[in-house]
């Protein structure tokens, strides 16, 4: 089977035409500038990577370019697009409605529609993908699978604001969580790399431009970091992550700001670049940060506070933790930003081996011989969970 996924934003569209049952990934791409110019950068693997400049007014002719470059002549991986068995979607919110992935149908599109109000920047564009699909491929089987669904399996007492309940009642304010195609996939490795016991209490660490975690109890989301939206939590690339609400009501009215300029101020200004000036990527934080730039380090240091400080929290939450996972741009790869984020977490039982951690972008085990908790880098394949709900719903 071969199944073609598509996560749809605003402008841009990616894809990955991929095999659910090896992971092997047949090509990828992305269309950019949607509704501007566009553009489309494709690769295969072991081929030169392809751009090509070409006119997409809407995401319709951005599926268009997809398919056609896929059964090119000289840069497609098919003769035809009869291979393409499925297409899978990922949808950032499908509210209380999704608690798994969906054959989409026009349900199915009413209820992604319904939560709108909910994941206002994603939602309207992972439908103009769905749609557009669609319309090119009407006879093929769709499905979407929504960041938040993993979550759904958490207690009120974890889901519930503390503010007037009839809004959790009347208009669904609670925490969903997002991530959760990455969470899901990680937490089942570690629970795998744990030896599949019975019972497991893992905490996964998503730390990458956008961050976030989830403590999972025998393979279970009983908590995770991120709220009604992808806002909260740990401070992020350009996200300011859980902040005091009263700084917003301040700042508006210190400076005339509107709601949508706040609100942009802290989805794209803030986090790690907003408190170092310098940037949103981990990268040349560190790289600012050893040239002696102070306010990268500071920004470096509360990060690795407040990811530490939720580590901690989660497993007082459980009880316990049987293993810690580092996924993501920055878990996977970051060397120093691991060994921080566990220093001092020895009295839990927590120990990291700074020799077996040297590694990057690889599943390894890297807690020292004496450590109780495990600690696992696993990098995470949301295309690939996204491929085999798709198989599996499409069959
Ligand atoms: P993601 O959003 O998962 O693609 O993660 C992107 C983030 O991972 C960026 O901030 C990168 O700087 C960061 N990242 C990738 N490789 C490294 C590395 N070797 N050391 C530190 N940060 C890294």
């Amino acid at each position: 089977m071969k199944v073609l996924i598509i996560n749809a934003g605003s402008s841009s569209l990616k894809y990955q035409f991929m095999s659910p049952d090896t992971g092997d990934v047949y090509a990828k791409g992305l269309c950019e500038r949607i509704g501007i110019d566009g553009r489309l950068n494709h690769s295969v693997p072991g081929r030169d990577k392809v751009v090509q400049d070409i006119a997409m007014p809407s995401h319709s002719e951005a599926i268009q370019a997809v398919l056609s470059i896929l059964v090119d002549e000289t840069n497609g991986v098919i003769k035809s697009t009869d291979e393409i068995d499925a297409v899978g979607h990922r949808v950032l919110h499908g509210g209380m409605a999704f608690t798994e992935s969906c054959l989409i149908d026009d349900a199915c599109i009413a209820a992604i529609e319904k939560c709108i109000p909910l994941g206002p920047l994603h939602n309207p564009a992972n439908l103009m993908g769905i749609r557009a699909c669609q319309a090119v491929m009407p006879n093929k089987p769709q499905v979407a699978v929504f960041d938040t669904a993993f979550h759904m399996t958490m207690p009120a007492k974890a889901y519930t604001y503390a503010i007037p309940y009839e809004y959790y009642e009347n208009d669904d304010v609670r925490r969903y969580g997002f991530h959760g195609t990455s969470h899901r996939y990680v937490s089942a490795r570690a629970v795998d790399m744990l030896g599949n016991p019975e019972h497991s209490k893992v905490i996964c660490c998503h730390l990458g431009n956008g961050s976030s975690l989830s403590a999972c109890v025998d393979g279970k989301v009983v908590d995770t970091t991120m709220g009604l939206g992808p806002l909260a939590g740990v401070p992020m690339g350009t996200r300011s992550g859980d902040i005091d609400a009263t700084i917003i009501e301040y700042l508006m009215d210190r400076y005339g700001y509107d709601i949508k300029t706040m609100m942009n101020i802290l989805n794209k200004k803030s986090g790690v670049l907003g408190i170092s000036g310098v940037s949103s990527d981990f990268r040349d934080l560190d790289n600012a940060a050893a040239e002696g730039n102070e306010r990268a380090q500071l920004a470096l240091d509360k990060f690795v506070y407040e990811v530490k400080k939720d580590i901690g929290a989660y497993a007082a939450a459980m009880g316990g933790c049987d293993a810690i996972v580092f996924t993501a741009g920055v878990g996977e790869n970051s060397i120093d930003m691991r060994e921080k984020l566990v220093e001092g977490l020895e009295y839990m039982g927590v120990k990291i081996d700074p020799v077996k951690n040297k590694t990057r972008g690889v599943e390894a085990e890297v807690q020292a011989d004496d450590s109780r908790v495990k600690i696992f880098v696993i990098p995470t394949n949301e295309e690939l969970m996204i491929a085999k709900d798709t198989a599996a719903l499409a069959k």
